[in-house]
């Protein structure tokens, strides 16, 4: 067990170096964010950092495709910790073969392991300059909550929701181009509306032309795996949304449908206003 905390008290050693590191100056001139979600909380880009966002929800709730819009908007980077795996997995050798044993389970790999990857990615962005970041992924147990708390200011988590059988269904329509690594769905999603509600559709996310032949599907998107990882999430992740909700961090957002109408919605939820281009260049 010293063994173990050590490597723990290490972990959070060198995050905390990165991570304090990863602060920030102004927002781009593209985004303007107003007082409410962010200012309210003072520690948002209205007093001169850029922001550090992290994002939290089941998989296949879009938090890869809703991080990576919001860090192109504001100019932060977005570092999904599930893609620092699938990197450690495509380097060959013993410890990628243990990692893909793990990860094709649909289990989390150790806090020790996440925590080393993130750092060094921490350390790479730090070198080239980079500031503020939003989190895809992480933390993503109550132990790599606790450790981030304890090395830097989370400003806001952003919780997305979106019911279990979009999820599964969502996971399953996957698809990521080999060659230029962009993401869609192949999957037409028609809920039914609950207790009266409204139905929801979610439109599929077709590749253009030149991706369609070059298309892969993750090893961990098989049916019984996303039902474990959704079991891994409600026992081990759910919990850091309390945790959040607890420090008023957290952010509920309900995915309202599609990708046009539900990253419009989350600008206004964040209170964000995005210039004509950039909201053409996005949606
Ligand atoms: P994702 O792409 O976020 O679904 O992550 C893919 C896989 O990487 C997960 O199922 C886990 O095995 C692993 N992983 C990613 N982030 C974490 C984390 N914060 N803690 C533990 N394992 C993680």
């Amino acid at each position: 067990m010293a063994g173990v905390s050590r490597a723990i008290r290490a972990c959070a050693a060198t995050s905390q170096r990165t991570l304090v590191a990863a602060s920030a100056v102004a927002l781009p001139k593209e985004a303007r964010v107003k007082a409410a979600t962010v200012g309210r909380r003072g520690r948002g880009p209205e007093d001169g950092r850029r922001v550090q966002w992290a994002f939290l929800g089941c998989p296949g709730v879009g938090k890869g495709t809703y991080a990576s819009r919001l860090s192109q908007l504001l100019g932060v980077p977005h570092i999904a910790t599930g893609d620092l795996v699938r990197d450690a997995l495509a380097s060959p050798g013993p410890f990628s073969k243990k990692l893909a044993e793990i990860v094709n389970q649909g289990k989390l790999v150790s806090d020790e392991i996440i925590i080393n990857l993130l750092s060094r990615r921490l350390e790479e962005g730090e070198e080239k300059g980079e500031l503020g970041f939003i989190l895809d992924g992480f933390p993503r147990t109550m132990r790599q909550a606790e450790i981030l708390e304890g090395v830097t200011n989370i400003d806001l988590v952003i919780n997305l929701k979106l019911r279990e059988e979009a999820l599964v269904a969502r996971c399953l329509g996957r698809r990521m181009c080999s060659q230029c690594g962009e993401n869609f769905n192949v999957a037409s999603i028609d809920i039914e509306g609950e207790n009266g509600g409204a139905p929801m559709y979610l439109p599929p996310l077709l590749p253009p032309p030149q991706c369609e032949s070059k298309l892969i599907t993750r090893a961990d998107d098989t049916e019984e795996v996303v039902k474990n990882r959704l079991r891994v999430y409600h026992d081990l992740t759910e919990p850091v949304e309390g945790f959040y909700k607890a420090r008023q961090k957290l952010l509920e957002f309900n995915i309202p449908g599609g990708i046009p109408e539900s990253w419009r919605k989350l600008l206004e939820a964040l209170n964000i206003e995005d210039s004509d281009n950039m909201r053409s260049a996005v949606a």
